[in-house]
């Protein structure tokens, strides 16, 4: 190395930035040919970096952007050097660090048309290669998306469904994201039916397979995701989402997929009305389906319906209908079940119509608040149960909300219209009123059935009940006090062994819980109905009503019996299983669906105010970490906990951790002398001392307390504790065992004979890499003994590690959770004394 790189590299490291840049300047200022220069030790520093150091990667920029400086302050005359052509081309495919790609251009003036066409020929890289990957993320970092063809770059990903790629190519920009729905609306022109038309005459793209079931799966996630269910805009996409609806209904209807839940003719035709009326595509589709489902009753109802006439349906239906009139039909079989069904004698709310109130304006919304804060400090029972419209096909990405809110007092019944009415209240308190005394009041016993489904879609629908909801102290959930009554086999239950059917008496659901009390189950045929449609019908508000007061029937029917409350009370605040991690992750969602949102959280976590950043609860997601290479068993044990930490590597230097903190927005934990140094260089609170001499285990805890961030199971071991990777392939255990053998050199007709003929879904067997990715796996820790014992495994995308459910998992698994719920550090017991925090090894096979 030159004399002058190691002394920038000395200044550098010792985070003297300005000597550094006086070392630049001086050399600069007396080099004959600056740009030779530049570029001579930019390919030094380039060479010297093998491993891909961050260290150097960031010296390089600062070289690249010092030079830039140089140039622009004191030597604007001078005139621009011609870059060797192999040289450029080099330095931009594969060398050059992306981040200082901008500041390169400008010094050497290359010209914009010279660049797209350099990077359009490093699009022909298969997209799973490197250079494909930086080459996209050039592009992204230049901003020059659309000055690439969709055949270019954005149909080959869509076709191939290369969802990851896609969204760095989104970039998050509003732009970028309704020019793709744009494209999706366009291909699914005509119902989807041109879309081969549309790439060969269009795009040029000739003879191209791809899936349909897979491409239509993911324009749908990408509408639901920006099309903001703008349907005359994008009205392809709109249909394309109405026919999966539409095929599940059928489903529903025809195959009985929807488990155990009925469903009454009326609402189903309800809800195929709601989404076929009007749209002439959809109701000739629907008709279709009907007829190739073959019956004709429902044909010639719809056609009626939707007015379509006999000659305006195609060919292959009419003739259909003619054949089926000539041998008159008989009724179908699903009408004949519907029938029987209708004879059950079903449980019925003991009040009169006019005790029901729907609520959807502010004097009878004042009404409700009456009742509740009447007697404020009087113990008040309030059963309570939510609807929404169901959504048949969702993706992740679906937006569902609720739609009524069911408050069942001891005499009156409220239905609270959130929908249409609550949410108009603009007024912030007026919501959080109710909220607060729904969920976090000492006088109220609020009954609920199953409450981890409610709470999520209120969360979603309504964030205001976010705070309340996470105290929840009112909840009584009675569906934990049946499981444990069933499971005591207490004989209360005056029903309890009349019902002979066998399905039913293992059911333990709310209209099971009814029967036994009284005998009568619930009529569930109304709970899939369409919920946002306003006025509800009667049969819908009496379903409402009914589940949620036969809660407080059920409720004082158990006080009769237990002859004791206690037993009761007892079960007040208990929550169910994992209703804080719904709670929690709903809650993330939120913050990730709204940008502003985002914006918010960034700009608190960048703020001096310290207090907003140690007594917010947050979770692992929302925070990230750069550690100290002396505290690297507290990083690892960071990562088990799911936070993303990036662990500073021997040789980097200390002053790397505050690039790390300013770049990515990271808390930086030190000890020692350097904490010192990188306290002084950041912003108050966001760099911090961990106890020392304690193990790492207890060090991660307290870190997690300071930071006031709350662990739940699911981000036990949700990153790769090697890479900091926090993105894991789900592989079966058959293709792992085959590779295994492979790797070991046993033959599988020996081993395993039974996967002789299986084809491994998910691995490339011959290159050990994932399909698609060019990781080799690392299968360290798996044995002759222990290969074949597990189902599934883990892969970490980014490093290849192979990760399975080991004793070690289920150690630490247990006493995470314990050491958050109880805030305290527990005994650390564990029989592991490594500190390493590599831990998803099983214990007995690694060691
Ligand atoms: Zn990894």
């Amino acid at each position: 190395m030159s004399s002058f790189l190691t002394s920038l590299s000395e200044k550098y490291q010792l985070y003297n930035e300005d000597e550094a840049i006086n070392v630049i300047f001086n050399y600069f200022n007396q080099s004959s040919k600056p740009y030779d220069d530049l570029l001579e030790n930019l390919s030094q520093l380039i060479n010297s970096n093998n491993n891909n150091n961050n260290a150097d990667t960031n010296l390089i920029n600062f070289l690249v952007h010092s030079f830039l400086q140089w140039k622009n302050q004191f030597n604007k005359s001078l005139s621009t050097s011609i870059i060797d052509e192999n040289i450029l081309n080099n330095f931009i495919s594969e060398s050059l660090p992306i981040v200082c790609i901008e500041d390169f251009i400008e010094i050497f003036q290359i010209e914009k048309s010279y660049l797209i066409n350099l990077l359009k020929s490093l699009l022909i890289y298969p997209t799973n290669s490197h250079i494909y990957k930086r080459t996209l993320n050039i592009i992204v970092k230049l901003n020059y998306q659309l000055e690439f063809q969709p055949n270019e770059i954005l149909l080959p990903l869509i076709l191939n469904s290369k969802d990851h790629l896609i969204d760095i190519y989104l970039d998050n920009h509003l732009q970028y994201e309704e020019y793709l729905i744009n494209l999706l609306n366009h291909l699914y022109e005509n119902g989807g039916k041109k879309i081969q038309d549309i790439l060969n005459n269009e795009y040029n793209m000739k003879n191209i397979t791809f899936n349909k079931k897979t491409l239509s799966k993911l324009a749908v996630r990408y509408w639901n995701l920006y099309g903001n269910e703008q349907n005359e805009r994008y009205p392809n996409l709109a249909t394309l989402q109405n026919k999966r609806t539409l095929g599940y209904l059928i489903n529903v209807k025809y195959n009985n997929i929807n488990d155990d839940k009925t469903m009454s003719d009326e609402c189903w035709n309800e809800l195929v009305g709601d989404i076929v009326q009007g749209n002439d595509d959809l109701s000739e589709y629907f008709i279709e389906i009907l007829a190739d489902r073959d019956d004709i009753a429902a044909v010639k109802y719809w056609m009626a319906q939707l007015d379509r006439p006999y000659y305006t349906l195609p060919a292959w239906v009419q003739k259909y209908i003619h054949i089926k009139q000539n041998s008159e039909s008989k009724a179908t079989p699903c009408q004949q079940i519907r029938k029987e069904n209708s004879t059950i004698d079903y449980y019925n709310v003991p009040l009169e119509n006019n005790e029901i109130i729907f609520i959807d304006s502010m004097p009878a919304y004042e009404r409700l608040l009456d009742r509740l804060f009447k007697n404020n400090n009087e113990e008040i029972l309030i059963g309570f149960d939510c609807e929404w419209k169901p959504l048949f096909n969702h993706t992740s990405t679906s937006k569902q909300r609720i739609s009524v809110m069911q408050i069942a007092l001891p005499n009156e019944i409220f239905l609270l219209d959130l929908l249409h009415f609550f949410h108009t209240c603009d007024s912030e308190s007026i919501q959080q009123r109710l909220a607060n005394r729904l969920f976090d009041n000492d006088y109220v016993t609020l009954l609920c059935y199953g409450f981890k489904t409610d709470a999520a879609m209120l969360v979603a629908s309504y964030p205001i009940f976010d705070r309340a909801l996470l105290s929840g102290k009112t909840l009584l959930d009675l569906s934990l006090v049946q499981n444990e009554l069933l499971t005591a086999n207490r004989g209360i239950f005056p029903y309890a062994t009349i019902n002979n059917n066998n399905v039913s008496s293992k059911d333990k659901g709310l209209s099971e819980f009814v029967r036994l009390c009284f005998g009568k189950p619930l009529n569930k045929s109304e709970q899939c109905s369409n919920w946002e449609r306003r006025p509800l019908r009667n049969a819908q508000i009496l379903y409402a009503a009914t589940d949620a007061y036969c809660l407080v029937e059920i409720y004082k029917f158990l006080l009769n019996n237990l002859q004791s409350s206690d037993y009761l009370k007892a079960f007040r605040g208990r929550k169910p299983k994992k209703l804080d991690s719904t709670i929690a992750r709903q809650i993330d969602e939120n913050f990730q669906d709204t940008p502003n949102n985002n914006n918010n959280i960034n700009q608190s976590q960048t703020l001096d105010d310290v207090s907003q950043i140690s007594n917010e609860i947050k979770r692992p997601s929302q925070i990230k970490f750069v550690v100290d290479n002396m505290l690297y068993g507290l990083g690892k044990e960071l990562r088990v906990a799911g936070c993303d930490a990036v662990i500073l590597g021997n040789d980097d230097p200390h002053t790397d951790a505050i690039r790390y903190a300013r770049a990515e927005n990271r808390i930086i934990l030190s000890r020692g002398a350097p904490y010192n140094l990188l306290r002084s260089h950041t912003v108050e609170g966001r760099c911090w001392q961990p106890p020392l001499n304690i193990p790492a285990k207890q060090q991660c805890a307290a870190v997690l307390k300071h930071f006031n961030v709350k662990i739940l199971p699911e981000d036990i071991f949700s990153r790769c504790t090697l890479c900091n990777g926090g993105d894991f392939a789900i592989v079966d255990g058959r293709d792992m065992r085959i590779l295994w053998c492979n790797m070991n050199n046993y033959l599988i007709k020996d081993l395993e004979p039974d996967l002789i003929n299986y084809k491994s879904e998910m691995i490339d067997i011959d290159r050990m890499t994932l399909y698609n990715e060019n990781v080799p796996l690392d299968l360290t820790g798996l044995t002759l003994k222990n290969y074949r014992s597990y189902e599934e495994f883990y892969v970490c995308r980014k490093c290849g590690k192979v990760y399975w459910q080991g004793t070690h998992w289920r150690r630490r698994l247990n006493r995470n959770t314990l050491l958050t719920e109880n805030e305290s550090i527990q005994d650390d017991n564990d029989d592991d004394n490594s500190d390493d925090g590599i831990i998803f090894y099983d214990a007995e096979s690694t060691i």
